[in-house]
């Protein structure tokens, strides 16, 4: 594993509607916990129906890594559970949908747990920030520093590469299309 060239972990995690055991699951993530940690990366997590079981995995490990839930779709109290430990939200398309979670929930993250992200969605960066911008009664401008500013302090400091060139649309960073988080397997 080239350290330098890797910027995150993932995405790894627990979908309790898949159809792979979660005994299976929870063995793969726990190794990619252990990665995470022995190469210093933050941590990119997919959760479905599994807040309990990753609550109950932080508790165990304790990591020192960042762990970034993506494509948050959680309750008040979730967002609460979560963010209480130190766990960072990343919130996607569902927001535009009145009648998803998140769309009520994103105004209890914490602005320093909180990233943006496509995912597989058809719309564009500038299209979730600016509904974000809305829901969260911020300005553009404050959000995409904001969001900046979480992805500078908790993932840029853990790669050095040292030769990078950013702009705000960095803060994207997990968007699959793009193909900028990076997927790692075991090896
Ligand atoms: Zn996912």
């Amino acid at each position: 594993m080239k350290e330098n060239k890797i910027i995150a972990i993932g995405e790894t995690g627990l979908d309790r509607n898949h159809k792979e055991t979660i005994d299976l699951q929870l063995e793969v993530f726990e190794k990619h916990i252990l990665l995470s940690e022995q190469y210093q990366k933050p941590l990119i997590i997919h959760n479905v129906k599994a807040t309990a079981d990753i609550l109950r995995l932080h508790k165990k490990h304790r990591p020192r890594q960042t762990w970034i839930i993506h494509g948050f779709n959680g309750t008040d109290q979730e967002v609460r559970q979560l963010t209480e430990r130190g766990i960072c939200l990343s919130v996607g398309e569902s927001i535009f949908y009145p009648n998803r979670k998140i769309t009520k929930s994103i105004s209890s993250i914490p602005l320093n747990q909180l990233f943006l992200e496509t995912d597989v969605s058809e719309r564009s960066i500038q299209e979730i920030y600016g509904k974000a911008s809305e829901l969260l009664n911020l300005p553009l401008k404050d959000l995409k520093e904001t969001i900046f500013a979480n992805f500078t302090r908790l993932i840029l400091s853990t790669w050095n590469t040292g030769e990078i060139k950013l702009d705000y649309s960095m803060a994207d960073f997990i968007d699959h299309k793009d193909r900028v988080a990076i997927r790692v397997v075991d090896t």
